[in-house]
């Protein structure tokens, strides 16, 4: 099935909006085998949205519009979807009633007239309640039994509405279902892991691979179609047994909704392991994404940001000489601060970065994008040398994917999985 998305609105042809609800739509049409061809945005003009209408009715067997389902009279969505369906609005006492609910939840907030207007729905559609504002979703089958979905504009309208009903109700279009699995590798680039894996996407059908490049890390999304859950996750279990023998330590996991710092924390907390971070050019980015993942308080200790050399001596015990020796920037200033960060916080494991993020400050030897990280137990400490490219941004980006998935390597190697 193709699916195609409308996204109306002045505003996002302006550039006053990010069309985040495209963003969203096209992931979850993707997750539920959803073909999307074509995202078309369009402004509030009667004609215009009526010829895109026509459009994309005439190549997707779905079409999704969103925004223009306010009360006011730049709002012409659903008005125009009638008239290009030939369809006409026809007043429903359901939406009617959540209408005059939903203000009296508002506590004294007058109904204006205006609001009335969406309590008119296309004649013949199948409403959508909106537990966050006012305008339903629409639902609406063609003649020639193709589906056009009227959605509000606004994100947190928009996104609850789908997952609660929308989801289920495309997911229901189709015979069987989808089931899918997500491996999550990092360390290995793109275009490598891509190599890696070229003749399993040549020779795929069922299931398929599908790639997706994040900063730091490659995604394979592993899909396959059937009839039940259990006969997916049969269908999957042979790719994905692949990827592992293909990929190795380099898959940190297959759950979708688990990130890198997830992973870690966890990995952390299942070897009572306590972890301080010391950073120098990531400025505290890494400690900021391990606090991301619930769970943080349990095994991390202390985080440093140790810009200065005086703050690397101060807080790390790193010695004079080495930074004047070797440079902050060097393997030796590296493993001292880890070394120290271990002793000073009294941890069991620690991470240290200090590189050149730019633009300035680079040497031959040493160029913008050279990052050394530390990471100490106390059995052992591993010093690694980067080179990355790229602005300020992404150099700093890059170092704490690499610096968390050096933490997440050297825990597997001395305490296992
Ligand atoms: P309202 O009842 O608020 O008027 P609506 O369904 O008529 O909702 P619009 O008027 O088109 O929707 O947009 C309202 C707001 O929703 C916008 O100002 C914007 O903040 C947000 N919005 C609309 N379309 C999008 C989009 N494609 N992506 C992200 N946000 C959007
Ligand atoms: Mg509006």
């Amino acid at each position: 099935m193709i699916a195609e998305l409308i996204s109306v609105g002045t505003e996002i042809l302006l550039g006053n909006i990010v069309n985040t609800n495209a963003n969203f739509l096209a992931q979850k049409c993707a997750k539920l085998g959803i073909s999307n061809y074509f995202q078309v945005s369009v402004g509030d003009n009667e004609e215009r949205l009526s010829d895109a209408i026509k459009t994309a009715l005439s190549r997707s067997d779905i079409v999704i519009l969103t925004g223009g389902l306010g009360p006011t009279k730049d709002d012409l969505t659903k008005e125009v979807v009638a008239k290009t369906l030939g369809r006409k609005l026809v007043d429903d006492p359901h939406t009617r009633n959540n209408i005059k609910e939903y203000f009296a939840r508002l506590n004294g907030t007058a109904i204006t007239e205006n609001n009335w207007k969406q309590a008119l729905i296309i004649d013949g559609s199948t409403t959508v309640d909106n537990h966050n504002g006012t305008a339903p979703g629409l639902i609406v089958k063609t003649e020639d039994g193709k589906i056009v979905i009227l959605l509000p504009g606004p994100p947190n309208e928009l996104v609850p509405m789908f997952q609660q009903d929308i989801y289920p109700f495309l997911n229901n279009l189709q015979p069987g279902l989808l089931y899918s699995e997500m491996v999550k590798i990092c360390g290995i680039g793109e275009s490598k892991a891509e190599t890696m894996i070229r003749d399993l996407i040549d020779q795929q059908t069922n299931p398929t691979i599908a790639p997706y490049a994040k900063t730091g890390e490659v995604h394979l999304r592993v899909t396959a179609s059937a009839s039940s859950e259990e006969e997916g996750q049969k269908l999957v279990k042979p790719i994905v047994d692949e990827l592992y023998r293909r990929f190795e330590k380099n898959i940190y996991t297959t759950d979708e909704n688990e990130n890198l710092e997830d992973y870690i924390i966890k990995l952390l907390a299942k070897h009572h392991l306590v972890l301080s971070t010391a950073e120098s050019c990531t400025g505290g980015l890494l400690t900021g994404r391990l606090v991301n993942a619930p769970g943080t308080s349990q095994v991390l200790k202390e985080g440093f940001i140790t810009y200065s050399n005086e703050a690397k001596q101060k807080y790390l015990g790193v010695n004079k000489k080495t930074l004047e020796q070797y440079g902050a920037v060097s393997e030796e200033t590296a493993s001292e601060m880890s070394k120290g960060l271990l002793n000073q916080t009294l941890c069991d494991i620690s991470l240290a970065i200090t590189g050149i993020a730019g633009p300035d400050g680079g040497s031959e030897e040493k160029p913008v994008g050279t990052i050394y990280m530390g990471c100490a137990t106390h059995e052992k400490i591993w010093v690694k040398r980067f080179n990355f490219k790229g602005n300020r941004q992404k150099i700093r980006d890059y170092a704490v994917i690499n610096g968390l998935d050096l933490l997440r390597r050297c825990i597997l190697e001395e305490y296992g999985e």
